[in-house]
């Protein structure tokens, strides 16, 4: 395997002083170094052939004997040395202190077409920072991880990539629902891929630790490699570098609030520095649409993360990043400003995402209504997201077909269509009707704008537990189905037709469906 292999973050930024692998609060430290423990068995069950190449290596390489023990951490390539992150976190709403990468653990950079990238491993083994945990994870939780974050790419929503996913061949105890029936799972490993893994708590841990010193040294490292056009070292260029993360995060998550993909633990320590979405556990698809809706069972007391409030949490967790910044800009003004800019700036993107969705393009004062009716309307009965958007596009300007009549496959219970819901929904399509009368665009090339904003295709809950439920007798091919489909979510892929269908009865209630827990 060659590789053009970079060693920027271990070679400019300070490491833990002790080389071994015990827990431990490491402090004026950006990493510790640490090995990936050996596997019993390793074998790959997918890779994404992109990213393979992505990075520099090619399709042969695939079959190496090297690249399995690579990605699975059994052999350590020459000239690398494998580290974990420290950082810390606020956890749902709590500073949580020192967490960092308790079961990632990163391989190498390398540089391949002028694009930087670090390669992890995620599941391969105890850091400093496991804390209580094994440092592994299980194969249900890597598949969801390997095939949605691919998906989310080809949906266009800024993520960390996925290049491959492997058993290790060794058993893995995890009490899935957190109600005391612990049970062996298969063990895996997904190697993922990012241009940096850096978190909103890698730098609220030395500002918690007020080291400012080891604080400056990985915001100058962060701004040089990654925002190296914000210029030098200085306050202005501070203030710059968190205008830039906050418009990142808010791009994020009203990509996330358009294709419905719900994070389920918005922690700082699972915000990106380069708002990228990261660390895929108990997230989920909007089935039905529902502001209120999570499906993280570890959150659903208060649902601090439902679908509704990704964007005032994003909001949350850049005030957090802003305090930790703060000690080398000395002046809140400027801090407070942007955080004011993501409101608005928040208040103008999701109206022009709304409008995108609805095929509007022109600036009309009342579209704020039509979309806050329509929302109001969507809530009325379950009705599915995905779905509605998709056919909703079909709308013919002259109304030939009634609108109510072509979203009809939206709603999970015709049954519970009363009049009264009857009439919102046709009051709605008059107002929807009207409105495109301001429009330029012909129905065809209306449609034909809408359905690249609105997928066809999401891995919806369900899909990714069907894989899984496979995948744990051994069968394979459902990921590849579902990595082949999810590929080109915004077209019509006939072949495919099946997945373009609401949530089943049986999957309501069913464990990794619509109840999901932090185990993984
Ligand atoms: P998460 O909620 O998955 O983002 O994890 C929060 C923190 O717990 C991070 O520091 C993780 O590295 C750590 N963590 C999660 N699961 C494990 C595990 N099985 N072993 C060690 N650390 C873990
Ligand atoms: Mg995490």
């Amino acid at each position: 395997m060659q590789l053009n292999l970079k060693h920027s973050f271990t070679t400019e930024l300070p490491s833990d002083s002790i080389t071994e692998n015990y827990i431990r609060q490491v402090k004026e430290a950006c990493f510790s170094y640490v090995s990936p423990i050996a596997t019993k068995k390793p074998e790959l069950i997918h890779t994404s052939s992109e990213m393979v190449q992505n990075i520099g290596l090619t399709k042969s390489d695939i079959n190496s004997e090297d690249f399995l023990n690579v990605f699975t951490g059994n052999t350590v390539l020459d000239d690398t040395k494998p580290y974990a992150m420290c950082y810390g976190g606020h956890q749902f709403g709590n500073w949580a202190g020192q967490l960092g990468d308790g079961r990632a653990i990163n391989l190498f950079e390398v540089e391949h077409n002028n694009k930087p990238w670090v390669i992890q491993l995620k599941g391969a083994g105890k850091t400093p920072y496991s804390r209580s945990g094994d440092g592994l994870a299980v194969l249900r939780s890597s598949i969801r991880e390997y095939l949605c974050s691919e998906a989310m790419h080809y949906l266009g929503v800024p993520t960390t990539r996925a290049l491959s996913i492997s058993l290790t061949g060794d058993e893995v105890l995890r009490d899935m629902l957190y109600d005391g029936n612990s049970a062996y799972e298969k063990g895996a490993i997904v190697s993922r891929v990012a241009p940096s893994f850096l978190r909103f708590g890698n730098y609220e841990i030395f500002a918690a630790r007020q080291d400012h010193k080891t604080l400056k040294t990985l915001v100058d490292y962060t701004i040089k490699h990654h925002f190296p056009k914000l210029g030098g070292p200085s306050k202005d260029t501070y203030v710059k570098f968190f205008r830039d993360v906050m418009k990142r995060t808010l791009d994020m998550i009203i990509h996330w609030q358009r294709v419905g993909f719900v994070h389920g633990v918005m922690n700082t320590d699972n915000m990106s520095i380069l708002g990228l979405t990261i660390d895929y556990g108990p997230y989920g698809w909007l089935d039905d649409f529902n502001f209120g809706w999570t499906p993280n069972t570890t959150d659903a007391q208060h649902k601090r993360y439902r679908y509704g409030n990704q964007p005032s949490i994003g909001l949350w967790n850049l005030y957090q990043l802003a305090n930790a910044l703060y000690p080398l800009i000395e002046d809140v003004e400027p801090l407070e400003n942007i955080l004011e800019d993501y409101k608005t700036g928040f208040e103008t993107k999701s109206l022009i995402m709304m409008r995108s969705k609805l095929g509007l393009f022109n600036d009309e004062s009342d579209d704020i209504k039509l979309v806050q009716s329509l929302e109001n309307a969507l809530h009325l009965t379950e009705t599915d997201m995905t779905i509605f958007f998709r056919l909703l596009s079909n709308f013919k300007k002259d109304n030939s077909v009634h609108g109510f009549q072509l979203i009809q496959k939206a709603f999970y219970n015709i049954e519970s269509i009363t009049d009264p819901i009857k009439k919102q929904w046709y009051d709605w399509f008059e107002n929807y009707q009207l409105r495109l009368t301001k429009e330029e665009l012909s129905d065809k090339e209306r449609k034909g704008k809408m359905d690249t904003v609105n997928p066809k295709y999401v891995l919806r809950n369900y899909m990714a537990q069907l894989a899984i439920d496979e995948a744990d007798n051994g069968n394979y091919k459902l990921i590849d189905e579902l990595f082949s489909l999810l590929k080109t979510p915004y077209s019509e892929q006939p072949e495919f037709e099946k997945w373009f269908a609401k949530r089943p009865e049986w999957a309501r209630h069913k464990v990794g469906c619509s109840m999901l827990s932090c185990s993984s």
